[in-house]
């Protein structure tokens, strides 16, 4: 397959257009971004870090019967997609309470939830990705009920899934981040799963393995991936 130009830059990945019109190529550069694109660094080896993590979580969520865009890794930071055509929207769930939600509903950090919540953001960095619902989704033609339904009810099977599968690796899977896309109609999980974009803790020691160490300024970033990675069999 032939890499051609790039389609679009984005904080940390990005996409190319080939010569084959279903697909695209991947690219997952060092940049790494924190609120809303105002706090930008560059982490050695992370492009690397995260494109063999993100395959190797895609595969895993594959083989369980997950619809994934991932298909092949090419290099060790590019991978080769399926061309979506995105919905603008991203869709957290938690296991347990950080980030946002402690600021926006004024809740401790680390309640377990139960059952997991799921929330919807509209993808908007100037906005600072507002929350939005169904009924925000539908009238302004964002996605339909059906599309809606089905990122909730896959987002709440990739949680069975990845919980269990960090939790044997000795790790919370606290929150994530999941985006959508529809290949030909039919609507499937696109973009990435990397420490980037969930929230991991160490079960024993809760200390944070995951972008929570950029943001926070703890150090050791691209070396907790890495611990991850390792601790889940993933190789780099
Ligand atoms: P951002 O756009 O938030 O800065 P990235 O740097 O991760 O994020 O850029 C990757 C972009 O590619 C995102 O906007 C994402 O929605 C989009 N994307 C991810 N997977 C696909 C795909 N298979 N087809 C088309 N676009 C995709
Ligand atoms: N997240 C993300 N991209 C975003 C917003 C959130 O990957 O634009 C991830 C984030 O890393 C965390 C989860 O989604 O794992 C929930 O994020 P939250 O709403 O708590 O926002 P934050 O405080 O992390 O900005």
């Amino acid at each position: 397959m032939e890499k051609l130009k790039e389609l679009y830059r984005g904080k940390a990945k990005s996409v190319y257009e080939t010569n084959d019109p279903d697909h695209y190529i991947m690219l997952f550069r060092d940049d790494t971004s924190a609120f809303d694109g105002k706090k930008i660094e560059q982490l050695e080896r992370k492009g690397r870090t995260n494109c063999h993590f993100n395959y190797f979580i895609m595969k895993k969520l594959e083989e369980a019967g997950i619809p994934v865009h991932v298909e092949e890794l090419i290099s060790d930071t590019e991978c080769v997609v399926k061309k979506l055509e995105m919905v603008p929207v991203e869709c957290v769930v938690r296991n347990v309470s950080a980030g946002s939600i402690c600021r926006r509903l004024g809740v401790q950090e680390g309640l377990d939830l139960n059952p997991p919540t799921f929330e919807f953001f509209l993808k908007n960095d100037e906005l600072h990705d507002p929350m939005v619902n169904d009924s925000h989704i539908i009238s302004f033609k964002w996605g339909t009920q059906e599309q809606i339904d089905k990122m909730r009810s896959l987002s709440y099977k990739i949680n069975e899934i990845l919980k269990d599968l960090f939790d044997k690796a000795g790790l919370i899977l606290v929150d994530y981040k999941l985006e959508f896309g529809l290949y030909h109609g039919e609507l499937i999980l696109g973009d990435e799963f990397s420490p980037d974009g969930c929230r991991l803790w160490d079960k024993e020691t809760r200390k944070k393995l995951d972008k929570d160490r950029f943001r926070q300024g703890l150090g050791g970033v691209i070396e907790a991936y890495e611990e991850v990675a390792r601790r889940i069999g993933c190789p780099l």
